[in-house]
């Protein structure tokens, strides 16, 4: 089975479209490990197009931050800005379908969870310490994880604790990282809509359960027009202007 991994959608449209021209011809299934809102212009048309492909979803913060489910004091200002905007703009389908995501789902190959598995919502998986606390409670063999937007995996196995950054791998071996079948495995696919590895391109990734093969994917797409709908509907620009260097 192939699996395509999105996460931190956050409204921009034509990222997601970018992503999932190339990856609805690759995939059978769709795992989303949420933020399909907040920051960006078109949180409607995200949760639609989501909502067509039928993934196993998580949800983020920002999801249940636009519809009153996490206090929009936990997050930073030009957040907080935007998702005022955002609850005023999605529709009911759209809100009821927020609303209903689950905080993480857990199969025997994987879990999905936006965070971590202490806190599902909220934590920033990015140090091996974190991780580690994290792989504790882990039942999979691997934890796809979002939140962060940017691309990471974490192994493990009984004697080898080892965060990688995605910029650990020369750029064609991201392409295809083969996964042990001895290790465990925490795994950020990127963000398609707001990446901050300093690569403003959109980020996905492949998950190929027979091959046991990872592959992290980057996409172009028109950032100027992300950035056009963002000024235009009055949203701080600064979100928009970040997108440009991948921040
Ligand atoms: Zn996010």
């Amino acid at each position: 089975m192939k699996y395509g991994i999105i996460s931190d959608i956050h409204g921009n449209l034509p990222a997601l479209e970018a992503v999932l021209s190339q990856l609805k011809k690759e995939v059978d299934v769709f795992l989303c490990l949420g933020d399909i809102v907040g920051y960006g212009a078109q949180p409607n048309d995200c949760c639609e197009l989501v909502r067509e492909l039928k993934p196993i979803i998580v949800a983020g913060n920002h999801d249940w931050g636009a519809v009153g489910k996490i206090p929009l004091d936990h997050f930073n200002p030009y957040a907080e800005e935007a998702l005022i905007w955002t609850q005023d703009k999605l529709t009911s389908e759209n809100r009821e379908f927020l609303s209903s995501l689950p905080k993480t789902h857990e199969s025997p190959i994987f879990t999905l969870v936006h965070g971590s598995l202490l806190n599902p919502l909220e934590e920033y998986l990015m140090s091996s310490s974190q991780a580690r606390d994290t792989a504790f409670l882990l039942t999979s063999k691997i934890l796809f994880f979002g939140h962060t937007h940017i691309p990471t995996i974490f192994f493990f196995s009984q004697d080898v604790e080892q965060p990688l950054w995605i910029s650990d791998f020369p750029p064609r071996a991201r392409n295809r990282i083969p996964l042990r079948d001895d290790f465990r495995y925490l795994i950020n696919p990127g963000s398609v809509g707001q990446p901050r590895d300093g690569d403003p391109r959109a980020c996905a990734a492949v998950f190929d359960s027979e091959k046991m093969e990872l592959m992290i994917l980057r996409y172009e797409y028109p950032i100027d027009e992300a950035q056009r709908r963002i000024l235009s509907a009055g949203l701080p620009p600064i979100l928009a202007k970040r997108l440009s260097f991948g921040w």
